[in-house]
């Protein structure tokens, strides 16, 4: 019988940092593309789908790049419910033509149960946000699918915690699940968030998931997002997750810290990641 208290792990290695008891590497697949095989795997798209057009321009490139997989929110978590809160289902028709005719698996949001089902009839990978990796019973209902999760962290989250609500996704029954560390809430506003790097391989330690960094949550702003993906990589990151537009300074959400598409290719060459290279 497991005598582990409540608040422990039972699936993972611990919840804590002590670092005495790393596991083995778990890998998790995504269409074509494996998470935790060593190359760190690059995902890249909008903030949000803004129109069929927006996500096949941004699509086509990143498809002519060989980036691993699409992202694109079309449930977005907007601070203010008077700022754009994407276009649902309709952006979801949108990204997924475009996954399908550039043959990038695509990873968006789900932020409420009764959307699951039907997004995950389309999307490759759901994505839990960090405002609601704290939303159990959504945490629960993603379990039940067999479905990849990217679970990120909540700004607020401990380590504990972050580890305990991907215990409740695979206590459930799932085990497709990547990490995402997307910086959290400190005492400086200079950058949107504090990326906690240590969070990469504590959390790769404690339950051997694959983890990700996303550079452009952690830091708000478009000109750090080139060292903080080389921090990431250095450090032992399964992955990157960035933000890209077309034209950001005309973004309906965070163009201050999307990448211009224009500039990707060149800026992803010079951190040196070798993009598509064990995908099948
Ligand atoms: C996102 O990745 O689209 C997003 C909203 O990020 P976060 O949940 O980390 O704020
Ligand atoms: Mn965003």
């Amino acid at each position: 019988m497991n005598k582990k208290p409540a608040e422990q792990s039972k699936l993972f290695a611990t919840t804590d940092c002590t670092g005495e008891h790393a596991v083995a590497k778990r890998t998790v697949k995504v269409g074509g593309v494996t998470f935790g095989q060593g190359r760190p795997v690059l995902i890249a798209g909008p903030c949000a789908v803004e129109s069929a057009e927006q996500i096949d321009i941004i699509a086509a490139a990143l498809s002519d790049m060989q980036v691993d997989m699409l992202r694109g929110g079309v449930f977005k978590p907007r601070t203010s419910p008077y700022d754009f809160q994407g276009l649902g289902f309709e952006g979801l028709a949108y990204i997924h033509a475009a996954a399908k005719k550039y043959q990038l698996p695509f990873v968006t949001e789900v932020m409420e149960i009764a959307h699951l089902e039907k997004v995950a009839q389309y999307c490759d990978m759901i994505q839990i946000g960090s405002r609601n990796m704290y939303n159990y019973p959504l945490l629960k209902a993603v379990g039940k699918l067999q479905k990849p999760v990217l679970l990120k962290r909540a700004f607020s989250a401990t380590i504990k915690e972050w580890t305990l609500a991907a215990e409740y996704i695979m206590a459930t029954g799932n085990e497709q699940i990547v990490l995402c560390e997307r910086g959290i809430r400190s005492f400086d506003s200079c950058t949107r968030n504090t990326l906690d790097i240590t969070a990469v391989p504590i959390m790769q330690m404690n339950t051997g998931l694959p983890v990700i960094v996303d550079p452009s949550h952690a830091t708000g702003r478009s000109y750090l997002i080139e060292p903080v993906s080389r921090a990431a990589v250095a450090i032992g990151a399964d992955g990157l997750m960035i933000e890209v537009h077309q034209d950001p300074a005309n973004a309906l959400s965070d163009g201050e810290q999307s990448v211009k598409l224009a500039d990707f290719s060149a800026m992803i060459n010079r951190i040196g990641l070798e993009i598509g290279a064990n995908n099948e």
